[in-house]
């Protein structure tokens, strides 16, 4: 076995039980060619098992607070149970009067057991479709979190419980780096930084200029870095590493062989997101992974990547894709073709314990799992550290996230209105 297909099984192997199966590029598994049926028994299938409660869950109100720098939601039942969840503040900053005019108020009143359901209709809702993008469905994204919050309490289930059952608590990450167009050197630095706090396995770095028609953040930066690296970190260590759309197809393509003579475990976001077509070029001409998706919110366009194996790997946003129930479908669906659905994580408050619950029931979650940090947003938890030991951070368990968020944070937050 060559050294750079033993770093790639490596890099799509999960050590954890139970071991995330193999499935991705270069592997034996053969390919598998879902059908437009099996794409539609997905996305009509429930994703949630509620076999409890028998009586309505009614929404009283969906309220959104800030703290801070930090948007809360709070969903409150009629019978006074309450689920407090932080949202994916920095886009709530500026979408809040989408949440407030035209998500909030279409769940008040619904019945919460029906959330799957509501998802599609509070799209159609007068006229939301005309809001369509990241910054409808974030806020989509944290009315839902609250639900699920709300419905975990009465349920006394775990988000894992509650799709369909847990397949595992102790979740394997990469440490990311958000630094571009700094040395060389000095991100391997960072680098080194990261895997001596966490024990991390696996990383990712950036390459490239962000959306920056092949212009590097740094001269020569990504060229350097991508040898460096892999020599710094040595052989054990799984590398990935993410051009955010900085590239055309030649140019991805170069970058791209550097990495596979490298070893590199995958290659994100290649090409323009929205370049569905250039960034299935990239994957057919690459033998390592293409990874993408943390942009999209559309099913159908996730549908045409996953059947036309346009990447390897699928990384929808649980916050830009509209939540949990939206994202699991995205994963079933990717499951029908054998590709991984490794969520991207925004969100600094909370993201990365929502990434943990994700990881803790779908299948195909991937090697890894993103991480970037914990957050000083005051949480308590009984049933885990919440902290990155060996490369590993253990899901909660407990009804709906797991987590306590300190009552003081949460009485000292404003009621955001319009
Ligand atoms: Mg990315």
């Amino acid at each position: 076995m060559t050294i750079s297909r033993r770093r790639f099984l490596a890099a799509t192997t999960l050590a954890i039980v139970p071991a995330v199966p193999t499935f991705g590029k270069d592997n034996s598994e053969p390919r598998s060619f879902p059908s437009p049926e099996d794409f539609k028994q997905v996305l009509s299938s429930p994703v949630l098992r509620l076999d409890s409660p028998k009586s309505p869950v009614t929404l009283e109100s969906i309220e959104l607070l800030r703290n801070g720098k930090e948007y809360l939601v709070r969903a409150r039942s009629t019978d006074g149970t309450e689920g407090v969840v932080v949202a994916n503040s920095a886009r709530l900053r500026d979408a809040y009067p989408i949440f407030l005019r035209r998500v909030a108020p279409f769940f008040t009143g619904k019945d919460a057991r029906h959330i799957e359901t509501l998802l599609d209709d509070v799209y159609r809702h007068s006229s939301n479709y005309k809001w369509q993008g990241l910054a409808f469905w974030c806020c989509v994204a944290a009315a839902e979190l609250a639900i699920l919050e709300l419905l975990g309490k009465v349920t006394k289930k775990s988000i894992g419980e509650m799709f369909g059952g847990i397949v595992r608590r102790d979740i394997a990450v990469y440490r990311a780096s958000s630094n571009r167009g700094n040395k060389p050197e000095e991100e391997v630095e960072h680098l080194k930084r990261l895997i001596a706090e966490t024990g991390a396995k696996a990383v990712k770095f950036r390459l490239g200029g962000r959306m920056s028609r092949n212009r590097d953040s740094r001269p020569g930066r990504s060229e350097a870095l991508i040898p460096l690296v892999r020599k710094a970190l040595g052989d054990d260590v799984t590398l990935y590493a993410d051009s955010n759309s900085s590239y055309d197809v030649p140019n991805a393509i170069r970058i791209g062989r550097l990495m596979e003579d490298h070893g590199y475990g995958f290659f994100e976001e290649p090409c323009r997101f929205d370049h569905l077509w250039e960034t299935k070029k990239v994957a057919d001409a690459l033998k390592i992974p293409v990874a993408g998706g943390e942009q999209e919110f559309s099913f159908r366009r996730f549908r045409w990547t996953i059947e036309n194996r346009g990447v390897d790997i699928v990384q929808p946003d649980l916050h830009y894709f509209g939540g949990f129930i939206r994202c699991t479908k995205v994963a079933r669906m990717a499951a029908l073709a054998k590709i991984p659905c490794t969520v991207h994580m925004s969100g600094a408050g909370l993201g990365y314990l929502y990434t943990l619950h994700f990881a803790s029931y779908v299948k195909n979650a991937g090697a890894h799992q993103e991480f970037k940090g914990t957050s000083k947003i005051p949480i308590e938890c009984d049933t885990s550290n919440l902290k990155c030991k060996e490369g590993v951070m253990r899901v909660p368990t407990g009804p709906g996230f797991g987590i306590r968020i300190d009552p003081d944070f949460v009485q000292r937050a404003k009621r955001v209105v319009l």
